[in-house]
């Protein structure tokens, strides 16, 4: 896989640009191989591509605009005939393009506005444009680097920052860190980069977000051989990021940081690192980046006996691929994503499966959900310039708002037990539709509809394959509670034994510990899970106060359920961290804490927010909330306003030291 770091140069299309009978493929411009290539195109990115290469903003017609309103809708407005006649209309002028030998289009700013007000909307792009520039980030062109530099600062010895985690978050903020001549040391408990992706090795392991946006604006790529990508595809995108960008040079591998203190002195982090070959050492630091995940600490269910079970057993996120399914009796514990993904994979190899299911998940019907491309659509990639980050595009733009307003309360709604509004009723009726046509069974089916408002919870990208595995006859799908396990299985509250060779636990992670293990004392020694006392919050989800230089990615209240990728809140983030800091030492100050009353107002904020979704109101058991009962993953809100807060940090927001 090769990551596109650098933009595509117009020189890279030149040959086909100029019409001069090749393709950067090789070969003669194959139209048949274009025109076939375009079929698989989706329209509207297929027209800012071609408005863009040749120029002809002509093409971006209104009767051919897509429906803001349908943006959820196959054909986001236009009919079978209507994209027939994009597709060509395409096709010809290109092939005009081509033949005429002219250079790629170059790009004004008028005209990129243009083919934004034509994706978007006109009335949307003066508040959407710079974000959507900097996600299109054409020609390589990187709009969120840092806009200064640790060499203008005249210190004498380098800013130093450790960075805990070389997951997809870690990885962005060394990068980023290293752009501004700060020296980073990125610690990593594992022995390669990758966090998640390194770690769920579980069979049908992939994205459940499409994996052009789930990439870095700054390092887009057009090898994915799928919309959703298997975990190796994207644990390969991250090593090739991790090789591209030379970020191996500053990753301590197998170094776990187990403790970290803040010198109020020094005003300096000292950071604890335990290495795997059993030694141990401090190290200070400027600033410290927590980049640690919320998904990453398995979850065991508090059922007794769980120490008795004589066989093999292990956590989805841990799979055991030593341990043989077939033929086996197999219980699973848990139907969440990670279920939903391993067991249709495992099913037909095992003899008996005991599903064990206190809630059933909503299903998101995603038909190539788990297709690779068709081979057209890399003869697209590879034949139309920039269609990839067109595409990428369009993938931000469809799901910047995403499911949001059908998630969100209804005041006004009656009875919050089964949905929150119309738009979610309507959701909860196609979403039972579509599950009864996949489930003939009546008694399976009212086992597997859920009963609480859709996206209470986080619903599951299916293509059919759950509710086929849930009907094999070999499968049971147990709904009565799990009593205890025994020695030999499972025991139900009604008393039945459940026998059992193998327990599989897809029991999630404990998502509100946050920065947990590792320990973290702020100033007077307090450490951070104290200060928090279950209840994690930070403003913006990166800074707490009074634990100074300290920043978290991915932390409280960042995780987005049903819009866009918590990629594009990542790198808002890291931007927000490295511009911080840069305005802390250059007004030659050393440390910037939260002030309380900012945390708090946030707070509030969030809570406010969180208590208008369908997550904040429902009755039923999510990660979404911790054991207070507070939602303290989700950002309630859309994209834009997470972007516009973490754009400009203001250090008037921090106590400064
Ligand atoms: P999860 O969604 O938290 O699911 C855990 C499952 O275990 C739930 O069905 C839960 O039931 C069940 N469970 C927990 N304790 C139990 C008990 N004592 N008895 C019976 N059942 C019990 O965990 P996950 O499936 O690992 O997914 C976690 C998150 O990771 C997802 O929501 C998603 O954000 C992410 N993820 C993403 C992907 C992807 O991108 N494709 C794949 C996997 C995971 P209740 O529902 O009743 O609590």
């Amino acid at each position: 896989m090769s990551v596109d770091g650098g933009g595509q140069s117009s020189e890279a299309w030149a040959p086909f640009l100029m019409g001069n009978g090749s393709t950067e493929v090789g070969g003669p411009l194959d139209m048949a191989r274009l025109r076939a290539a375009l079929e698989v195109a989706e329209v509207h990115p297929l027209l800012c591509a071609v408005a863009h290469v040749t120029g002809r903003l002509d093409v971006l017609r209104a009767d051919l605009a897509p429906d803001q309103e349908q943006m959820l809708v196959p054909g986001r407005g236009l009919g079978p005939e209507q994209e027939a006649e994009a597709r060509a209309l395409a096709a010809d002028v290109l092939e005009a393009h081509a033949s005429s030998g002219a250079a790629q289009h170059s790009l004004s700013d008028d005209d990129q506005r243009r083919i934004f007000d034509f994706m978007v909307g006109a009335s949307s792009t003066s508040k959407w444009e710079e974000f959507l520039k900097e996600e299109l980030a054409l020609g390589g062109s990187d709009l969120r680097a840092p806009t200064w530099h640790a060499s203008e600062l005249g210190r004498s010895e380098p800013y130093r920052c450790a960075v805990v985690g070389a997951g997809a978050s870690g990885l962005a903020a060394a990068h980023r860190l290293r752009q501004a001549g700060v020296e980073v040391t990125v610690f990593e408990k594992n022995d390669d980069v990758g966090g998640t992706w390194l770690e769920n090795v579980y069979p049908g392991c992939r994205v459940d977000v499409p994996n052009q946006l789930y990439s870095f604006s700054f390092a887009q790529s057009n090898a994915w051989v799928s919309r959703f990508s298997a975990q190796p595809d994207l644990l390969a995108y991250l090593q090739q990021v991790t090789k591209d960008l030379a970020l191996g040079e500053c990753i301590e591998f197998s170094s776990e940081v187990a403790e970290a203190y803040f010198d109020a002195m020094a005003q300096r982090w000292d950071v604890v690192v335990h290495t795997n070959d059993g030694e141990s050492r401090t190290e200070q630091f400027d600033a410290l980046v927590c980049a640690v995940g919320q998904l990453n600490r398995p979850s065991f269910p508090a059922i007794a006996g769980r120490q008795r079970f004589g066989g093999p057993t292990f956590h989805s996120a841990a799979w055991d691929h030593s341990v043989t399914l077939e033929g086996k009796r197999v219980a699973v514990i848990g139907t969440g994503a990670s279920a939903a993904q391993f067991v249709p994979c495992v099913v037909e190899q095992v003899a008996h499966l005991d599903l064990y299911q206190r809630t059933p998940p909503w299903l998101l019907p995603t038909d190539n959900y788990g297709d690779p491309f068709p081979p057209a659509f890399h003869d697209l990639l590879a034949l139309l310039p920039n269609y990839g980050r067109w595409d990428r595009l369009w993938q931000f733009w469809l799901m910047h708002e995403g499911l949001l307003p059908a998630a969100r309360v209804d005041p006004e709604w009656d009875d919050l037990s089964e949905s929150v509004s119309a738009a979610n009723e309507l959701a909860r009726q196609m979403l039972v539709d579509v599950l009864r046509a996949q489930v003939t069974d009546d008694v399976l089916f009212e086992k597997m509809v859920p009963r609480f408002p859709p996206f209470a919870k986080r619903a599951l990208r299916d293509d059919g394959r759950w509710a086929a595995a849930a009907s094999r006859p070999h499968v049971n799908l147990i709904t009565t509670p799990i009593a205890e396990i025994t020695a030999d299985g499972i025991r139900t509250s009604d008393g039945e034994d459940h026998p059992a060779d193998v327990v599989i636990y897809g029991t999630g992670f404990s998502a509100s510990a946050f920065v947990a293990p590792m320990r973290v004392f702020g100033l007077g020694g307090t450490e951070l899970s104290e200060a928090w006392g279950g209840d994690a919050r930070a403003y913006l989800g990166i800074t707490v106060p009074k634990f100074p230089n300290l920043f978290m990615l991915y932390g409280p209240n960042t995780n987005l359920v049903i819009n866009g990728s918590i990629i594009v809140m990542v790198e808002c983030q890291v931007r927000y961290i490295v511009e911080a800091l840069g305005k802390l030492w250059r007004g030659g100050y050393r440390s910037m804490a939260c002030r309380p009353d900012v945390n708090d107002r946030y707070s509030a904020e969030m809570e406010a927010g969180n208590a208008l979704m369908a997550w904040g109101v429902a009755d039923v058991p999510t990660w979404y909330r911790n054991a207070k009962g507070r939602v303290t993953q989700n950002w309630p809100f859309d994209l834009h306003s997470y972007w516009e807060r973490t754009l400009t940090p203001d250090l008037a927001d921090y106590e400064l030291a």
